[in-house]
């Protein structure tokens, strides 16, 4: 088919059966060889320079997809949002090096490297923290779910407020769904979407801490806001969240994963947590939280200082359990976005005013930073730091890169 003169490139796709469409990947690529319609992330092959840093963020390996390719015929994007399933690879004659199978040819040194680099955290994730425990993921497939019962459904947010937010329990009875907290599940909404195809799988952070939401009961919670509008206003159904938000007790669910091995908590005494987080982005700040409430008295571990950002306090999920914590156990700063006659207070104003509290806490290399919630946050948040770093003789760049390498910066928003 190929002639010995004809280029075969390494072609990088997606696997869009297995993909759950968490745009993880598109985040990460650095020179935006990636996208997606409605239906499939897509990879550029004009763009795409195969320096591996989408690979290990991945929560499913979907990313890890290769067709040896002569670089004429390489799939264009137009084809490759089509698909429900990758294509075998084609034959290839007279191509040394090139074999017909799924595999593709080891990879070049330098490349080897920049993976490598990548995997221990060098590249575009940090890796967990050193004392995280070990996560097990991709337990259950979106061809072999696990299916869950749900066992309790109750609203977070005060009845007058703009959203609901809701604290699902799932119930695995007899299934072993082991997670720890800072992973996320995938969720499976039934029926079909508009081009007739099962519903793409969502993710939703655990709640709870490793030992269930009720201690020793095999389940597990999720923080969950009906999505009513799209992200410029208008009004839109999310499947995945009205489908959750709906459920009752006893109704069953699939679910997918777990998923992540990267935002996890140290298990190491001493270890001091610094969680920044708005609206639902507090699931895994109140798993981790909870781990710790249950694991050591309070003031006999490291710190838990955490910001959290809502609209006001009715907005808050968790809001009465969190303001009943000791003191001496959690250091909680709330921001209010919205409260009627106030001005309006985000996560990273009340980091600025905590300034030395919080400079100790990144002097200490025992501080493990968390971020989730809003993308919007990220932005705002890094100038706090970058900001009250260099007020008290620090460069917030290398504090930052120090702590992605050691595996103590970890980042979750959408
Ligand atoms: P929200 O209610 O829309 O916003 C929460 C707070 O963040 C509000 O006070 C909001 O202020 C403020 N905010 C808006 N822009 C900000 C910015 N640039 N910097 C700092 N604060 C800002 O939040 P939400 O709808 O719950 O969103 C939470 C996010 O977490 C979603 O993107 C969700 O996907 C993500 N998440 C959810 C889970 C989960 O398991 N459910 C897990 C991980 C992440 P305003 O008054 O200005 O709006």
């Amino acid at each position: 088919m190929t002639t010995a003169t004809t280029t075969i490139m390494r072609q990088h796709l997606i696997d869009p059966e297995i993909c759950i469409r968490c745009n993880t990947c598109e985040e990460t690529c650095p020179v935006d060889a990636i996208s997606h319609d409605s239906r499939n992330y897509v990879v550029d092959a004009a763009k795409c320079k195969l320096c591996y840093n989408c690979i290990s963020p991945c929560p499913t390996g979907a990313i890890d997809s290769w067709r040896n390719m002569p670089a004429d015929l390489a799939y264009p994007l137009a084809e490759q949002l089509l698909w429900d399933t990758l294509p075998a690879q084609i034959a290839l004659d007279a191509s040394p090096g090139v074999g017909a199978g799924d595999t593709a040819p080891a990879l070049p040194d330098d490349v080897q490297q920049i993976a490598a680099a990548s995997t221990a955290g060098q590249g575009g994730v940090a890796p967990p923290p050193w004392s995280a425990a070990h996560p097990y993921v991709n337990l259950y497939s979106i061809q072999q779910p696990a299916v869950a019962t749900v066992s309790g459904n109750f609203r977070l947010t005060a009845e007058d407020a703009s959203s609901d937010i809701r604290h699902i329990v799932l119930d695995f009875g007899n299934a072993s769904f082991p997670v720890l907290e800072g992973q996320t599940i995938g969720i499976l909404a039934p029926g079909l979407d508009a081009n007739g195809k099962p519903h793409h799988v969502r993710l939703y952070s655990v709640a709870s801490p490793r030992d269930g939401e009720r201690p020793k009961y095999n389940n597990l919670s999720l923080t969950v806001k009906r999505v009513t509008e799209d992200h410029e206003g208008k009004p839109a159904q999310g499947i995945a969240s009205n489908y959750l938000c709906d459920l009752k007790k006893g109704d069953k669910v699939n679910v997918v994963g777990p998923y992540g091995t990267s935002f996890l908590m140290p298990n190491h005494p001493g270890s001091n947590l610094l969680m920044i987080c708005t609206g639902t982005g507090s699931a895994p700040m109140r798993a981790m939280t909870e781990r710790r409430r249950r694991k050591s008295a309070p003031g006999e571990d490291g710190k838990l200082m955490l910001f959290f950002g809502a609209r006001t306090a009715g907005e808050l999920p968790y809001f009465g359990p969190l303001t009943r914590l000791p003191k001496e156990f959690i250091d909680i700063n709330l921001a209010f976005s919205r409260v009627p006659g106030q001005p309006r207070q985000y996560v990273q104003d009340r980091i600025r005013s905590r300034a030395e509290d919080v400079v100790r806490l990144l002097k200490d290399e025992n501080t493990y930073l968390y971020l989730c919630g809003l993308k919007g946050m990220e932005k705002g948040v890094d100038e706090a730091f970058a900001d009250i770093c260099s007020r008290n003789g620090l460069d917030w760049k290398v504090v930052q890169a120090t702590l992605l390498q050691q595996g103590r910066y970890h980042v979750e928003t959408y």
